[in-house]
């Protein structure tokens, strides 16, 4: 089945007497046993609920996985994550993750003996230069955010799988729609589901995919004993979101080109940053390992108050956190998404204060461009 309808149909509704075609809300906490040593395969909703199975049924068959965990917020699906680790493991990441992650791996999981090597993963080289004899991991974030470099899966997962390391691969930017890394030989695969795959801007998720019995055996005794598990309503948000991903994915990567190739144009804009634009140094990469490019844009402006006028001036567009939902934002990645990564790392990145970064939503591309024109004048 193309992914178009399986974003539809991956998962049939079971015990439907109703007919239900949207899967109901199961708003249980508990589930009653028909008798002494039996279950109707439900016993407690942090271990497993009807409406969060459906999505998480949904959300393996996208990625080709085995198993798929619905959780609260992707920074729980990762945090989650690293209870797979012991106390000595060391972790190899790219250096140009989501904040987040970067604040999760430094000042949390390094108190429970972690170590970690943030590089740039797109350097085969550099990677395998890294490698210890305690690595367990290579985490990877790919395109990254907020500068866009990309890291060839394949080849990452054929060096790990040489030396017996688990490859992560954080797949927000691109979903499902666009890029499969257990197909590439990823090991588990990470999301926000807050982003793409809710749409909205309404409902925080995350995920975790996996390709193997074994290692969504080992998660879900963390992830039941850990109970970041995601709530029925939010899991049939989800569900609904994901029904529509085809469609908007399609949108935010036509509207996102458009918006790419006329920023280039502009007079104020100085660097435009988007995979699907043949000068980027990975757009080679980028096709051979991904049906398209997404909707994420960075771009560099001339000065610090052209940055804060564009912020300002906006009216469509709204200058707030977040990325993947229909409608278009803009963030100030220095101040928001990468606030808590010290200055000197930041700026080494190229995250300074003519940095903004947009992420395209499905509004009419010309409304989009008069209302950046406007802000630019
Ligand atoms: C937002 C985001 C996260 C964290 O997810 P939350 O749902 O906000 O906890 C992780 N990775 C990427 C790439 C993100 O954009």
């Amino acid at each position: 089945m193309n992914i178009d309808t399986l974003c539809i149909h991956a998962n049939k509704i079971e015990h439907n007497p109703t007919g239900a075609v949207s899967v109901p809300i199961y708003q249980s906490a508990t589930f009653a046993h028909p008798g002494v040593g039996q279950s109707t395969g439900y016993d407690y909703a942090r271990l497993q609920n009807p409406t969060r199975e459906h999505l998480e049924k949904v959300m393996a068959k996208l990625e080709n996985g085995v198993d798929a965990m619905a959780f609260t917020t992707g920074m729980a699906a990762t945090t989650t994550l690293m209870e797979l680790f012991s106390p000595g493991d060391h972790i190899i990441s790219s250096d140009d993750l989501y904040g987040g992650a970067h604040r999760l791996f430094d000042h949390i999981s390094v108190k429970n003996g972690l170590t970690f090597d943030a590089i740039n993963t797109s350097d085969i080289r550099l990677i395998e230069k890294h490698i210890k004899p305690n690595t367990k991991a290579i985490f990877i974030e790919t395109p990254t955010n907020p500068m866009m470099h990309v890291t060839d899966i394949k080849k990452v997962t054929q060096l790990a799988k040489k030396h017996h390391i688990l490859v992560i691969v954080d797949n927000t930017f691109l979903t499902p729609y666009f890029q499969k890394p257990l197909d590439l030989g990823a090991d588990i695969v990470l999301h926000s589901g807050t982003k793409y795959l809710g749409g909205h801007n309404d409902t925080l998720a995350g995920f975790l995919v996996v390709n193997s019995t074994e290692l969504s055996d080992k998660l879900r005794f963390i992830y039941k004993t850990t109970g970041a598990c995601l709530a029925p309503l939010d899991s049939w948000l989800l569900i609904r979101g994901i029904k529509t991903l085809a469609i908007r994915m399609k949108t935010q990567a036509s509207n996102a080109i458009k918006i790419a190739n006329w920023l280039k144009t502009q007079p104020k804009i100085k660097k435009v940053y988007y995979v699907g634009l043949p000068e980027h140094p990975d757009y080679e990469i980028s096709v051979k390992q991904a049906t398209g490019f997404g909707a994420m844009i960075s771009f560099h402006v001339d000065s610090e108050q052209t940055a804060r006028d564009l912020l300002e001036k906006v009216n469509l567009i709204q200058f707030a956190e977040s990325l993947g939902g229909v409608e278009t934002l803009m963030t100030y990645p220095m101040l928001q998404t990468h606030a808590d990564i010290p200055k000197e790392a930041r700026e080494a990145k190229g995250i300074n204060e003519t940095l903004l970064r947009l992420s395209v939503g499905i509004e009419d591309v010309d409304d989009l461009f008069a209302d950046l024109a406007q802000a630019l004048k």
